[in-house]
């Protein structure tokens, strides 16, 4: 029986490479993101390697989107029994500089995004008696200069992973968190240009601090998702895993 999963924010970055590793995990993925024609990348990767992917463009901060999105997944895909909360945003400063459109933006896509989600899957995952949810945090949870709104944000992913985790449980869906450190996407990339400093050196700076010796890549995190999204790791729940090269970043 092919599962089907939903990723959001997965036209590109984390979400891209965890698409594309569900599908060759067998799982038929809908590739879901603000902008349904900036998901035909990731379908075509999936299709090429054999696989089978729907592109969905859909605002997870949206509520009437949501509800259409898992609606068209359900009639064009299946039911979805996995969720990979993903899509996120940064909109970094100081405390002291930072205007409330941007805490609230940041909010409403991590935290409102992965509620809104979280709500429109588990009628399918209930009725299938198996489920798997897993919600980007970071290493940021942990606090970071420059982003009380997103390591808030971070920090709440934990929270409402582990409550999930608790309410979901009887009816065999897991809820686990991925908290990656410094990965190499358009994210960090826009980080290095906010602060002035050339992509490369900034990567080659970050990777000096990782006790591993490099920076993370998409498919690191990919490879944590696939671990918690697995039918054997059923016993793992409500459990947040740092993939950040060493204890944190
Ligand atoms: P990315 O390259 O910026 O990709 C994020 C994707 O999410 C983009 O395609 C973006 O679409 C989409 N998105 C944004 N808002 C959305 C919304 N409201 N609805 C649907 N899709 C939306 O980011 P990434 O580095 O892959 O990060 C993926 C996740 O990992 C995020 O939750 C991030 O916070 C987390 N994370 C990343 C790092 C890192 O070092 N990169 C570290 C820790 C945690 P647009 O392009 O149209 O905006």
């Amino acid at each position: 029986m092919t599962r089907i999963a939903i990723v959001t924010g997965a036209a590109r970055g984390i979400g891209a490479a965890t698409a594309r590793r569900l599908a060759a995990d067998g799982y038929a993925v809908a590739v879901v993101d603000l902008d349904e024609a900036a998901c035909a990348d990731t379908v075509a990767a999936i299709a090429e390697a054999g696989g089978r992917a729907l592109a969905v463009g859909a605002d997870v901060a949206d509520e009437d989107a949501v509800t259409a999105a898992v609606d068209r997944v359900t009639a064009e895909l299946g039911a979805p029994t996995v969720l990979v909360n993903n899509a996120g945003i940064l909109r970094d400063n100081l405390l002291f500089k930072m205007s409330a459109d941007d805490w609230d933006a940041v909010m409403n896509v991590h935290l409102r995004g992965a509620f809104l989600m979280s709500r429109a899957v588990p009628r399918h995952q209930v009725e299938a008696g198996f489920g798997r949810i897993v919600n980007l945090s970071s290493t940021s949870a942990l606090g970071n200069r420059g982003q009380a709104n997103y390591a808030a944000a971070k920090a709440g992913m934990q929270g409402f992973t582990k409550t999930l985790a608790i309410e979901l449980g009887p009816f065999g869906v897991t809820v686990n968190a991925v908290a990656p450190g410094f990965i190499v996407t358009d994210m960090t990339r826009a980080t290095a240009e906010r602060v002035g400093v050339p992509f490369d050196d900034f990567v080659a700076a970050t990777a000096k601090e990782i006790p591993v010796g490099r920076p993370g890549q998409p498919d690191d995190i990919a490879a944590a998702v696939s671990f918690f999204c697995r039918e054997d790791a059923g016993f793992v729940s409500g459990q947040v895993l740092y993939v950040a090269g060493g204890p944190r970043a």
